[in-house]
């Protein structure tokens, strides 16, 4: 049974770790569902304005967060061009309640698109792409207050996902984070640059520069840091490669070990840049279902353990590439 203090007085589990004995330092007492505290505060963060600070350990692997959108948009074709509709936000803003409606203009806006807020700067800052159409272009984004509250670090610690059957964002943490580290996400869509690529992308978009503990290491450790990174570019180019030829020409023994030995470089440079496993993922699964394809099943089946740790991290026991690892792992 846990005890542990805190500023407003002390908690005391039940056991089931569903609800909490609250005393408060006036004498009163009142169990809470613990579930609901929520793991996180909203504060300012040096440099970044506000950010979003862990209030106790978060092991990896656990929801910190689970987001239905303030406002969604899909992008409408108008004269040849591809673009958000204002007018259809300027209505969803105004229907929104009013607390909704303050916590939406709550929001920050980059000073590209001017220092007083408007509808258009706030959607341009915060929206978050939630669903892509075949070409890759964003097809509809949405605007969320929380998860557009996390600042950005090319090492994030949390990993998310949209949910298209409920209509939520939900965000894990992608490794065990410490009570008191800010959680971050990726504003990059592309994993694997270098610095100054990664500087450029988010100055272009974002108009900030990047501080992440990876971007600011100097002299050896950012050099050591910048040949890992050309590294997984080309691991990345080198494992699409052996997957196409053998899609094409049939399993190889030789093949597959091509494959594993270019994704195990892969994980252990991830590792080495304190980047998240979850970004190895696919190539697990790949080894996994190569290596099954082959007839070595014990092989199939230590990848795609390791795979479903993973996905386990990325999206939670209910995500669909964890239930397919199961599934996997079960045949
Ligand atoms: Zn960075």
């Amino acid at each position: 049974m846990g005890m542990r203090e805190n500023r407003t007085g002390h908690s005391q589990s039940d056991g089931s770790g569903l609800v909490v004995l609250k005393s408060y330092r006036d004498g009163r007492s009142a169990w809470l569902f613990s579930i609901k505290e929520m793991p996180y505060e909203i504060r300012p963060s040096p440099g970044a304005g506000l950010g979003v600070f862990a209030t106790r350990r978060i092991l990896a692997g656990e929801c910190v967060l689970s987001e239905a959108p303030l406002v969604e948009l899909d992008k409408v074709h108008a004269h040849g061009v591809v673009t958000w509709p204002i007018e259809s936000l300027e209505d969803k803003v105004r229907r929104l309640s009013p607390a909704k409606r303050a916590e939406f203009y709550a929001l920050s806006q980059n000073e590209k698109y001017g220092v007083e807020k408007t509808l258009t700067g706030i959607w341009m800052t915060n929206a978050f792409t939630v669903e892509h159409a075949l070409d890759g272009t964003p097809q509809r984004a949405a605007v969320f207050s929380v998860v557009c509250r996390f600042n950005h670090s090319c090492r994030p610690n949390l990993h998310n996902e949209w949910r298209e059957e409920k209509g939520t964002k939900v965000v894990f943490a992608a490794e065990d984070i410490e009570e008191g580290a800010e959680l971050t996400v990726t504003y990059l869509p592309k994993k694997g640059l270098l610095r100054a690529e990664r500087q450029a992308g988010l100055f272009d978009k974002f108009c900030f520069y990047c501080h992440c503990s990876l971007c600011a290491q100097v002299g050896s450790a950012l050099k050591r840091s910048e040949r890992r990174q050309e590294r997984l570019i080309k691991l990345d180019r080198l494992i699409e490669a052996v997957e196409a030829r053998l899609r094409e020409n049939g399993r190889t023994s030789q093949s597959l070990d091509t494959l594993t030995a270019l994704v195990e470089e892969k994980i252990s440079l991830l590792a080495m840049e304190g980047l998240p496993m979850t970004w190895g993922l696919r190539d697990l699964y790949l080894c996994a279902v190569e290596s099954k394809r082959s007839g070595a099943d014990n092989k199939a089946r230590a990848y795609a353990a390791r795979a479903a740790e993973c996905a386990l991290r990325g999206g939670g026991d209910e995500c669909n590439s964890y239930v397919a690892l199961k599934a996997f792992l079960a045949a």
